[in-house]
């Protein structure tokens, strides 16, 4: 099976989670089963091998993806924390959610200088959390080879928020 067909399979619709009206993609029955994770990871890896020097990976669906993806592909994994958990100089973002805004935060010395990097999400929704960590990267002096996440949610136009930048779904929904 493709990386789509697995996605398809086992990731679950969860509706009105976390609040009313909203319908949750649940990734747990993915991660949970270890041959289709890892196909989806070996199909990640495919795609950038040889073309990054570092994965990113976006708190905290994107850490599960992202470190083994860089373990794969033999380069190293930085974090994009929630504001207030990595210590020592940062870089902080502020972005919309739906009701008020979130901050996240990138640690100064994460990256050499001109390092290509790929950003790891699970979900492409409204797309604010991947432009703000793409922004970020980019101030810790890094360049963002693409943005690439499980599953797109077309009608929330995320691609619309990154412009310019290069979006790789594995399944778009
Ligand atoms: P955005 O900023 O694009 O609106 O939201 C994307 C972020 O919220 C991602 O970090 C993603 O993990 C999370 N997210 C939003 N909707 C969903 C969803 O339906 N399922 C999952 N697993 N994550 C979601």
């Amino acid at each position: 099976p493709t990386a789509a067909d697995l996605l398809a399979r086992f990731v679950r619709d969860v509706p009105d989670f976390p609040s009313a009206g909203v319908m949750f993609k649940d990734i747990a029955p993915l991660l949970a089963d270890g041959p289709a994770f890892g196909a989806v990871v070996g199909d990640l890896a495919d795609r950038y091998r040889g073309t990054v020097d570092a994965v990113v990976g976006i708190e905290a669906r994107g850490f599960m993806l992202a470190a083994p993806v860089a373990v794969t592909l033999g380069v190293g994994f930085v974090p994009v924390r929630k504001a207030g958990k990595l210590p020592g100089p940062v870089w902080a973002a502020e972005y919309a959610l739906e009701y008020g805004t979130a901050e996240i935060e990138v640690q100064q010395d994460a990256f050499g200088a001109g390092r290509r990097v790929l950003v790891l999400d699970d979900v492409l929704a409204t797309g604010g959390t991947a432009e703000a960590t793409c922004e970020l990267v980019e101030r810790a002096g890094a360049e963002v080879v693409e943005l690439a996440v499980l599953l797109e949610l077309a009608f929330l136009s995320g691609r619309d928020k990154l412009p310019g930048r290069p979006v790789h779904a594995l399944l778009t929904v």
